[in-house]
């Protein structure tokens, strides 16, 4: 029996349509999307799946000696910081709630906040009932948030004109410029933290979702640490492509700045990310994120610092490039620090949106062991956590 042609031509469009549609379905996933060029990147196990405990060396816990006020005869010289503004103010208190009720409010480590105006006598009031802890309120001061004199109007008008078209975020907000700049080689300057040694940095907006029972400042000094971090991240290279060159150039002028432990070969892999490193002229791109630190003010305080962060603030690409603290913090430290003195703190579960850490432990509620960003799949590609661990350590 003949079949008419057009129904022989519907059956066999049918047939394509529905080949069509299941290769569709099955086809290889190919690259993530993402901005700018695409590439596929390894997605390594996350060693956060793997159970988390509090980290080995010597902890000291809460007691008597942490409670508010003068009786804290056990908290060390370290504060908690912020730099924020007065609108972020309920951002601000979900942070501090998060941080209070995970740790501080075993501990009452002093609170300081820091903006380039005075703040509200509501942002004071609100985030001092957050607290049984000391706050404190600081004005930076302006020579320290200015653009400094040697930065010419025009150029940074039109470098800026030209990192926005490369898409840099930020790239036209003079104040992120500012912001970046304070954090990179200001802030342990302001006469507010004189007689202050740590810090742990925390921006508005931002969760903590594991309950730490030590004290991380005493951590920090009593295991001999300078730095710790929870997420190690890709930079966009076209925010920072002399900043590598000007590295070299201030290295090759003090190469006895570079300790003997450094982390070079963390900072200058090219073969996870190259497209990374080629445009970042050198540099991996990885870096500390840098929204979360704790750290020691003495390695910032340093000559070796103080003359690495007057060099690149004389290049002048915090403005005419839009140079960011974490990749400034992290090279120097991979450079002039003992890398074994920089501590992953796995065991403190953060989010600062996109990113997490999740560490798997029964002390966590809130996140997703071992996720790593609840955004889209490309967001991926900017885990730079396994280099740290190939080339440096988990511990
Ligand atoms: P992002 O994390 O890179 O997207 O940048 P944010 O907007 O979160 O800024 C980083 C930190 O600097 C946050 O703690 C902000 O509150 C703070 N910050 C940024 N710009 C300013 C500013 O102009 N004034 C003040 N006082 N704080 C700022
Ligand atoms: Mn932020």
């Amino acid at each position: 029996m003949a079949i008419a042609r057009p129904v022989r031509a519907l059956a066999l469009t049918g047939v394509v349509l529905w080949c069509f549609f299941i290769w569709q379905l099955f086809k290889p996933t190919g690259s993530p999307r993402g901005p700018g060029k695409i590439e596929i990147l390894p997605r390594e196990r996350d060693p956060n799946l793997d159970p988390t405990g509090e980290p080995e060396g010597v902890l000291t816990y809460a007691s008597e000696e942490y409670a508010p006020g003068p009786a804290g005869t056990a908290r060390i010289n370290a504060t908690l910081l912020a730099l924020v503004r007065n609108e972020e103010l309920d951002g601000m208190l979900q942070s501090m709630r998060d941080l209070e009720s995970t740790w501080n409010h075993k501990f009452n480590y002093p609170w300081t906040f820091f903006n380039d105006v005075p703040f509200t006598e509501e942002f004071k009031q609100r985030t001092q009932a957050e607290t049984r802890a000391e706050c404190r309120y600081e004005l930076i001061p302006k020579e320290h948030w200015e653009m400094p004199s040697w930065i010419n109007n025009d150029l940074f008008a039109e470098s800026t004109r030209i990192l926005k078209e490369k898409e840099v975020q930020y790239a036209d907000k003079v104040s992120y410029h500012q912001m970046c700049r304070w954090n990179s080689g200001l802030f342990y300057k302001h006469p507010a933290l004189a007689e202050t040694q740590y810090y742990w940095r925390v921006e508005p907006n931002v969760h903590f979702f594991c309950d730490i029972d030590y004290d991380v400042f005493r951590y920090m000094r009593d295991n001999n640490k300078t730095y710790g971090f929870t997420i190690n991240l890709y930079d966009s290279p076209d925010s920072i492509p002399t900043l590598w060159p000007e590295t070299v150039k201030f290295v090759n002028e003090h190469p006895e700045y570079v300790h003997e432990h450094n982390a070079m070969n963390w900072l200058t892999d090219k073969t996870r990310r190259p497209s990374h490193n080629e445009k970042a002229n050198g540099y991996s791109t990885c870096h500390f994120w840098s929204n979360f630190e704790i750290g020691d003010m003495s390695f910032w305080r340093s000559k070796a610092y103080e003359d690495y962060f007057n060099h690149l603030d004389r290049a002048g690409g915090f403005f005419y490039e839009r140079w960011g603290d974490a990749p400034v913090h992290s090279i120097a430290l991979g450079l002039f620090e003992d890398k074994h003195r920089i501590h992953w703190f796995r065991d403190i579960g953060y989010q600062h949106i996109p990113f997490f850490n999740c560490p798997n432990s029964p002390k966590c509620k809130g996140c997703v062991t071992g996720r790593f960003t609840d955004g889209e799949n490309w967001l991926h590609n900017e885990d730079c956590r396994p280099n740290w661990f190939k080339f440096v350590s988990m511990g």
